[in-house]
Parts: C-alpha cells; sequence; structure tokens
C-alpha cells in the first residue's frame, strides 16, 4: 500500500489501460478520481470497486477540464498522481483525414494533456510530490501510414512530457511518458474495421499483418503490465525517472 494517503486522477479510466491502471492505483492505496465515458450502471459499479469518484469531462473541452480538477481538489485534495491517459483514434490517409477527427484527436490526445498539467502542477510544486504520466505510444516514437493526427498527438506529448520534466525537475515532480505498441483495448478492436476497409485486407490479416506486424514479440501487450510500470513510476524508486518515454513495445521501435 505505497500510495495510502495520495490523490490520483486518471483521465480515461472507464475502459483500458486507463482502467487498468486505476485498479492498480487504487490496489496501492491511492484515492481516486475516474474519467470517461460509459454505461453509468458500469461506472457506479467501479467506482464502488474502487472506493473512487467519477467525473465525466469530455476531454476535449477546457472549461469541463477545469471543472474536473477544481473537483479533484475540493473532494480529494489532489492530484498528487495525475495520468494523462483518454484518448481517441481515426485510421484515413491525410488527404481524406476529416478535419473535425483532426481537431478532435489533437484535442483529447494532446491539449487535454496540457490542460490538465497546468492545473495539476501548483499544487504538486508546492507539496514537493507529484507524478505525471502520460499514456504516449510507440507512435510518439515512430509513425505507420494513415494515423497522421494519432502521431502528431502522440509526438507532441513525448515533447511536452519532456518540457514538464525540465520546469518541475526541483519541485519533487516528476513528469514521464509510458509508449506501449499495441494493447488489446476496445481502441485496438474499433480500428479493425476502418483497416479492413482503408486496406482491403481480413480480420486475421489485420491483426497479424498489420498490428502485430511490428511488435516482435508478436503478442498484444496486457493493460496490466502497462499498469505495473505506471505503479514503479509512482515510488520513492522512480524519483529520478523524469522526462523519460518508455517503450512497452514488445521491441517494436528498437526494429
Ligand atoms: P479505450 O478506448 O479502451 O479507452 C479510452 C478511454 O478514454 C475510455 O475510458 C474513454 O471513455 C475515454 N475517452 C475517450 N474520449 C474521451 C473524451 N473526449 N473525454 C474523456 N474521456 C474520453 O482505449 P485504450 O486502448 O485503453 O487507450 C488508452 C490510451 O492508451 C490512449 O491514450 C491511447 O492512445 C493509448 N495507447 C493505446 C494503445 C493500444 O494499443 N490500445 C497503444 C498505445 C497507446
Amino acid at each position: 500500500m505505497q500510495l495510502q494517503g495520495k490523490v490520483a486522477l486518471v483521465t480515461g479510466s472507464t475502459s483500458g489501460i486507463g482502467l487498468a491502471i486505476a485498479r492498480a492505483l487504487a490496489g496501492e492505496g491511492a484515492k481516486l478520481m475516474i474519467n470517461g465515458f460509459g454505461d453509468p450502471a458500469d461506472i457506479d459499479r467501479e467506482c464502488s470497486a474502487l472506493g473512487a469518484i467519477h467525473d465525466g469531462a469530455d476531454m476535449s473541452d477546457p472549461a469541463a477540464i477545469e471543472r474536473m480538477m477544481r473537483r479533484c481538489a475540493d473532494e480529494l485534495g489532489g492530484p498528487d498522481i495525475l495520468v494523462n491517459n483518454a484518448g481517441i483514434q481515426h485510421v484515413s490517409p491525410v488527404q481524406d483525414f476529416p478535419p473535425e477527427k483532426w481537431d478532435a484527436i489533437i484535442a483529447i490526445n494532446l491539449s487535454a494533456v496540457f490542460h490538465t498539467t497546468r492545473l495539476a502542477l501548483p499544487a504538486m510544486k508546492s507539496k514537493g510530490w507529484g507524478r505525471i504520466i502520460n499514456t504516449a505510444s510507440a507512435h510518439s516514437l515512430v509513425a505507420s501510414p494513415n494515423k497522421s493526427a494519432y502521431v502528431a498527438a502522440k509526438h507532441g506529448v513525448a515533447g511536452f512530457t519532456k518540457t514538464v520534466a525540465l520546469e518541475a525537475a526541483r519541485g519533487g515532480v516528476t513528469a514521464n511518458c509510458i509508449s506501449p505498441g499495441y494493447v488489446w483495448t476496445p481502441l485496438v478492436e474499433k480500428q479493425i474495421p476502418d483497416t479492413i476497409k482503408t486496406r482491403g485486407l481480413t480480420r486475421e490479416q489485420v491483426m497479424n499483418d498489420v498490428l502485430l506486424a511490428a511488435q516482435p514479440t508478436k503478442r498484444f501487450v496486457t493493460p496490466e503490465e502497462v499498469a505495473d510500470l505506471a505503479v514503479f513510476l509512482c515510488s520513492e524508486g522512480a524519483r529520478s525517472i523524469t522526462g523519460a518515454n518508455l517503450s512497452m513495445d514488445g521491441g517494436w521501435t528498437a526494429a
């Protein structure tokens, strides 16, 4: 229970990687605010299981983010741990990429990270302790076709994280990215129909020849593996790790 007394806010934690991180942090004793969309009954059940509160702020809406951050401070006294994890994807060649999808991906995957961070940092610095963990992606380091907005946003998150790490370095606050390869979550599952359409492939071909093509281990990363690394980054043993972009991609970006 190394995180007893700490407050954690995990954006996009009603599903996939964020939910696994929220569960792992709660398992270490952190008080949780979760965020994200979903069936209200499922969210209530998860809140009861974690002893968490939920804020449904839309990460594309800076005013909603400000309200969520204020609520986290007023009701829980945090966050001490901020996990920027909410993210969406859209797969399309640049020339056909719908501008509204570009704007949504940049807003949710990149600009929201700026907004939560700028609002969380002052209290972390004054407490002399904080952990900012951004779920980036192998796509913060390398590109794939048809993912222009996502690749641009994730490269942006990696750069932003380094800047925050430098600005917060003397204040006991670390800022790092975790960059998974393909993790089996609803976000990946949703890409399959579009990839079938844009590349004219079968479901099995998309899984094996597209998604896992670049992942030398030939298996999906699990959300729990990502959560284990997030817990480590919150530990005192990780206090000198800052400004890092930690790959967890089965060797993808080593190639
Ligand atoms: P997911 O679709 O399972 O979960 C996404 C979460 O974000 C959900 O809780 C959803 O409700 C929330 N969300 C979406 N739009 C939102 C919005 N506008 N406001 C608030 N919440 C919103 O996806 P996942 O695979 O768990 O992805 C989580 C993060 O991990 C994303 O940033 C994604 O880019 C990153 N990532 C995923 C993979 C992968 O292979 N799954 C790989 C690398 C990085």
